[in-house]
């Protein structure tokens, strides 16, 4: 059986058989509405809709549970169907939601910082597995106005590159869910062999987690750095081919005592000198068993400040979800012990 989640527009008329517009109609069903029943396509003939229901049906991941912040923000722990358990997490802004997806459960890149490296990788998630993390609270709380998605969450997005790509076309064709390309952000630990694609597959935006500002001390914290070292990260972020108005996001987890001095400050205005690139400061939010420590609020303010000072465009990214760990680093749903509830 196939599930439909797992087919993009191209591949889902391949297996409709029929006029190229029907495609588009069942796509408009599964991705546009949400549905989950494929006899309740109404406008599609009775015999066709048999003979689909017969050859594939509609998979979703269970909802195995749902945390909310203090701050209304959400963390959904799906539990896939090898009882894997991953996590995104539903971020309520002034006028709209941003939602965060994971790409892989676990990951192989065992940044320190991280708490998901410590899950250690299991596989790459099936185009179903992404997309219905879109499809789920876009079509169950229509009213939350979600309008960006960043490719953040579990794994390592580049490393899931055909899936994320699919999924990115499914999120912003306008039989889908409709979300803005220019919404759409997929972030990387620096997979300098795919880097050079992704907006001219996808359109959407890159950000690229940098987090230090010398070899060795990106090395100590990213293993990354050993296959791709730091100088070659930074000739690809100049090589980036973006339209001028559009900029790559530099994320900087501060991690007290680490990469927060004045003299980490200097080097990353140097580094960054001439690119077209925003900052986005973003303090630790130690989980338990973490090896740094948060900053202290006077340090990450006095680092913004420097880098205030310098022609870098930054911003202090305020942080949500802490109290129920859906914060940045902080997803590590295959540790979870959780009741089981469906969608
Ligand atoms: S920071 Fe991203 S790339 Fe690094 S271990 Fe965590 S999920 Fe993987």
């Amino acid at each position: 059986m196939i599930n439909l989640l797992d087919l993009n527009k191209e591949n889902l008329a391949s297996v409709i058989d029929d006029k190229p517009y029907r495609a588009a109609q069942i796509f408009n069903w599964v991705f546009g509405k949400g549905l989950r029943d494929i006899e309740k396509m109404s406008n599609i003939p009775r015999k066709i809709r048999h003979d689909i229901s017969h050859r594939a049906y509609i998979g979703y991941p269970e909802v195995a549970q749902i945390k909310r912040s203090s701050d209304n923000t959400e963390k959904i722990a799906y539990a896939l169907e090898d009882g894997n358990i991953i996590e995104s997490v539903l971020i309520p802004e002034k006028d709209h939601w941003s939602i965060c997806v994971s790409s892989q459960a676990g990951c192989a890149m065992g940044c320190t910082f991280c708490c998901t490296a410590r899950l250690g990788f299991t596989r790459n998630l099936s185009l179903g597995e992404i997309i219905s993390q879109v499809l789920f609270p876009v079509h169950t709380y229509p009213e939350r106005n979600f309008r960006n998605v960043v490719f953040m969450g579990m794994g390592e997005p580049l490393l899931n590159y055909e899936n994320v790509v699919k999924a990115i076309s499914i999120i912003t064709d306008p039989d889908g869910p409709r979300i803005s390309k220019r919404r759409i952000t997929v972030s990387t630990c620096g997979i300098l062999e795919m880097m050079p694609f992704l907006w001219k597959d996808t359109g959407a935006g890159l950000a690229v987690s940098l987090n230090a500002t010398t070899q060795a001390q990106r090395s100590a914290i990213m293993p990354i750095t050993r296959k791709y070292p730091l100088t070659g990260l930074i000739d690809a972020l100049r090589a980036y081919q973006l339209p001028n108005r559009r900029r790559i996001t530099i994320e900087y987890v501060l991690l007290g005592g680490f990469n927060d001095s004045r003299e980490d400050a200097r080097r990353l205005i140097g580094l960054l000198h001439g690119l077209k690139v925003k900052v986005n400061i973003i303090p630790l939010n130690p989980w338990p068993g973490c090896p740094f420590n948060a900053p202290d609020e006077k340090t990450v303010l006095a680092f913004e400040e420097r880098l205030k000072d310098s022609p870098v465009a930054v911003m202090l990214r305020k942080e949500k979800g802490n109290d129920i760990s859906a914060a940045c680093g902080q997803l590590a749903g295959g540790t979870l012990n959780v009741d089981k509830k469906a969608c």
